[in-house]
C-alpha cells in the first residue's frame, strides 16, 4: 500500500494551480490505484502463468496421471542430471502410487501438489523403474510422507550418488525381483523387470485395467535415446513385445505420453540406428559417481 499513498500525495500536492475539489483529488488518487493494482495483477497472473507452464499434468485415464516437464536444464538441480525425467502417479480409493519423482525435490513437490489437488489419499508407494538420478532424486519428499520406495533389487544396488544443494539421494527400501503386483484400493499395479535395458534393473509399470505402460528410460519420445547400450537387440526385441500387450497408453522416461503408433516409431527408430556400422560402441566408462562395488 506504500506506493499508494505516495501516489495520492504526488498528485495532490504538487499542483501549482489551485487546488482541485477533494472530489476530483479522489478520483485521481483512486485511478491511480486501480492502474497500480491492475498492474501488479497482470504481472501475478503471468508469472503464476509462466509457472504453470513449466510441466503439464495430463490424466490419461480416469484417476492415472502423467507429469511431464518442459525439456529445460534446471538450474537447482546436479549439473550431471538437470533435465528431468517424466513421472506420474495413480489414485486409488485407498492411497496413491507415484511412478517416478524427478530429478529434484522441486519437481516431486509439484507433483504431491497436483496429488493433494484432488485427493487427501496418502502417497502410499513410489516405484522407481531405474536408478537415474533424473528419474529417482525427488524420493525424499515421499519418504518423508510415509511412502514406500520401490524398484528391483539390481536398481537398489546400482543406484549412482548424484546430489547438489538441497538434495537427499533416497534409495528404494523394498526390492523385488522378476514379476511383482501392487494391489492398492482394489487396483492392480504389476512390475516387470526388464533384463534388456539401457539401465541396469529397468522396472515397467503396466496398469492392466487403464491399459497404460509405464516404460521409464526404455522409451524416449521426440528425444534420442541414451546410445551408451550393448544391448540394441534385446532392447528392440522387448520393445516390440510390448507393442502387443493390451496397452492404449505408453509413457516414456522423458517426453509426453504416446499411442501405440507413435511407440512403434520409436522401436523402428533404434532399429536404424542399430542397422548402422557403429550402432554398437564399446562399452561405456563407469560414470563418475558410480559406487565402487
Ligand atoms: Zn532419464
Amino acid at each position: 500500500m506504500a506506493p499508494v499513498v505516495e501516489s495520492r500525495k504526488l498528485v495532490c500536492t504538487r499542483s501549482r494551480g489551485p487546488l482541485p475539489p477533494s472530489g476530483v483529488c479522489f478520483l485521481l488518487a483512486s485511478s491511480l490505484w486501480l492502474l497500480t493494482s491492475g498492474f501488479w495483477l497482470l504481472t501475478s497472473a503471468f508469472c503464476l502463468r509462466a509457472a504453470g507452464w513449466r510441466y503439464q499434468l495430463m490424466e490419461v485415464k480416469p484417476h492415472v496421471f502423467v507429469w511431464v516437464p518442459e525439456d529445460i536444464h534446471d538450474q537447482q538441480s546436479d549439473p550431471d542430471y538437470d533435465r528431468s525425467g517424466t513421472a506420474g502417479f495413480i489414485i486409488t480409493d485407498e492411497g496413491v502410487v507415484v511412478v517416478n519423482t524427478t530429478n529434484n525435490p522441486f519437481h516431486a513437490r509439484e507433483i504431491l501438489y497436483e496429488i493433494r489437488a484432488r485427493t487427501d489419499q496418502s502417497v502410499k508407494f513410489v516405484i522407481n523403474t531405474d536408478a537415474r538420478p533424473d528419474h529417482f532424486l525427488g524420493n525424499e519428499v515421499f519418504a518423508d510422507l510415509g511412502a514406500t520406495l520401490v524398484s528391483t533389487a539390481e536398481a537398489q544396488a546400482s543406484y549412482l550418488d548424484s546430489a547438489m544443494r538441497a538434495i537427499h539421494p533416497t534409495l528404494p527400501t523394498k526390492t523385488f525381483q522378476g514379476e511383482w503386483t501392487l494391489a492398492v484400493g482394489g487396483r492392480e499395479i504389476r512390475l516387470n523387470t526388464v533384463n534388456a535395458a539401457p539401465s541396469p534393473g529397468t522396472a515397467v509399470v503396466y496398469i492392466p485395467d487403464a491399459k497404460v505402460l509405464y516404460l521409464g528410460n526404455l522409451y524416449e519420445n521426440g528425444m534420442i535415446p541414451r546410445l551408451d547400450s550393448t544391448a540394441f537387440k534385446a532392447w528392440i526385441e522387448f520393445l516390440r513385445q510390448v507393442e502387443g500387450w493390451d496397452v492404449d497408453v505408453y509413457v516414456p522416461g522423458h517426453g509426453p505420453p504416446a499411442d501405440k503408433r507413435e511407440f512403434s516409431e520409436f522401436r523402428r527408430f533404434l532399429e536404424f540406428l542399430s542397422s548402422r556400422p557403429d550402432a554398437h560402441p564399446p562399452e561405456p566408462a563407469p560414470h563418475p559417481k558410480a559406487r565402487p562395488s
